[in-house]
């Protein structure tokens, strides 16, 4: 390393890091839960940290999103990774994914791959993330593409495949104690033979995300191979005297290669994570796999009720349903989606509207299904996820609400109960529906159970909204 010359140590940071503030964040990063991989990196931080597998709860975190978009959550970059390779997972569930983002203000979206996602059977995939203006995130550690096959166990030299070099590219270079000294040369190299590389990311690698420890023959061979955390100051050092200086954001500096191509150093002096948002499984997680709480989230609300629709001019309109009242937007109401928000009566953002939509998502994608099945178990699935379970019952007889309002009380969530008054009804509850309402509230015992008599389905919707 002393061969090279180092004119500037006296660096760009300064040692103090703010947190974030409550609703900005460096990254949004979606880890999906599968091992499997291509690669065979000697570092993998994967099966260095062994998250326990778990199901990826997509709709769940399209939830999530679609409150931070109307909430104004920021974020610089949302990356889909993996304890594996993230693209060898389902189409169906990339798709989701990217869609969700597709009307979302965040400057960088990206999805970190091992380079399968650049081999000809996976094209449906690539072009997903190409025509949703998406970037993949390589990882080398050399510009001999020979010797970073071996250091990495891959055979596959995707950055040879047509799809490599007309995708937009962030090249992560890992820095070793063998390319410390030409890692400059390597990546002006690369940046001549990939003018589509648009960003370099020099990485130092971290022993154990999740205890810190080296207990393990990966950890081990990261202590012996790469450059330490220590080394910081004289890598960016080189940095500066190579490249023009650019800016520093989030604990990482960049420098400009020329007017289209940067250089970025993370400098993680923070502690790691401290900027990101992690989704994991079913929840918000840190490294150390600690749910985080966020600054601010709607509670959910399922309402149930029997939908009202009338047929005008051979279409199905639900304009005098009151769940499309409280929505503001019919079309928000027929079919689902993660944006329908019910505002209190100042207009402020009361709950996210989570179900149920006249047409629900099908397991298969589609919007609406005849197999009864799959809607029982479509609308079972909104109800786990609510927060407030709400039933509106006029005189007639709903089925479905009814049966719904049961298994609330059983998942023991947060009623409402709203029932017009029917004084023809001759018990104590003087409503058709008396004996689903009074099984409810036996079986979710002391939980949290209102029942109101109303007028009409207006006085619901005026209590919905109540500050
Ligand atoms: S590409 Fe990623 S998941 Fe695959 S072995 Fe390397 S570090 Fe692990």
């Amino acid at each position: 390393m002393d061969e090279i010359l180092v004119k500037n140590t006296t660096l760009l940071h300064s040692e103090s890091y703010t947190q974030p503030c409550s609703y900005n964040y460096k990254e949004l990063e979606i880890i999906l839960s599968d091992f499997s991989c291509d690669k065979h990196c000697p570092y993998c931080t994967a099966k260095i940290t062994k998250w326990p597998k778990v199901k990826d709860d997509i709709h769940l975190l399209s939830l999530y999103v679609g409150q931070f978009k109307e909430l104004g959550y920021k974020f610089h970059y949302v990356t889909i990774g993996g304890n594996g390779e993230p693209t060898l997972h389902s189409y169906e569930k990339l798709k989701d994914i990217v869609e969700m983002f597709d009307d979302y203000d965040i400057p960088v979206k990206r999805v970190l791959t091992s380079g399968n996602i650049f081999r000809k059977p996976e094209k449906e995939k690539y072009d997903l993330f190409v025509s949703h203006g998406w970037m993949f995130e390589v990882t080398t550690t050399s510009f001999n593409n020979k010797l970073d096959r071996k250091i990495l166990g891959y055979e596959h030299n995707y950055f040879e495949t047509e799809a490599f070099k007309n995708a937009r590219i962030r090249l992560n270079y890992v820095l070793l104690k063998n390319n410390i000294g030409h890692f400059i040369e390597d990546i002006k190299n690369f940046n001549k033979k990939y003018p589509n590389i648009e960003t370099f990311a020099l990485k130092l690698l971290n022993v154990n995300t999740k205890t810190g420890e080296v207990d393990n023959p990966l950890s081990s061979w990261i202590i012996k191979n790469a450059i330490p955390k220590t080394e910081r100051d004289y890598v960016a050092s080189i940095l500066n005297s190579k490249f023009q200086y650019n800016k520093d954001i989030f604990d990482a500096c960049s420098w400009k290669m020329d007017d289209k191509h940067e250089v970025y150093f993370s400098w993680k002096k923070g502690k790691y994570g401290l900027h990101d948002l992690v989704w994991y499984g079913n929840k918000f997680v840190n490294y150390q796999l600690e749910e985080v709480s966020l600054p601010k989230i709607l509670p959910k609300v399922y309402i149930a009720s029997k939908f009202i629709k009338e047929s005008i001019d051979n279409k199905l309109s639900f304009k005098n349903d009151f769940r499309t009242k409280l929505i503001g937007n019919e079309d928000d109401f027929v079919d689902f989606n993660n944006h329908s928000f019910i505002r209190d009566s100042s207009g402020n953002l009361k709950y996210q509207y989570l179900g149920p939509f006249y047409n629900e998502k099908a397991s298969d994608g589609s919007l609406t299904s005849s197999i009864c099945e799959e809607v029982v178990q479509t609308e079972n699935e909104l109800i786990d996820k609510c927060d407030i379970f709400i039933v509106y019952f006029d005189s007639n007889i709903s089925p479905g609400s009814i049966t719904e309002l049961i298994y609330a009380a059983f998942k023991k969530k947060k009623i409402e109960i709203y029932y017009v008054k029917e004084d023809d009804i001759s018990y104590e509850l003087k409503s058709s529906n008396w004996y689903p309402i009074v099984s409810a509230i036996q079986i979710a015992e002391d939980e949290d159970v209102k029942t109101k008599m109303v007028k009409d389905e207006l006085e619901v919707l005026k209590e919905i909204v109540k500050n």
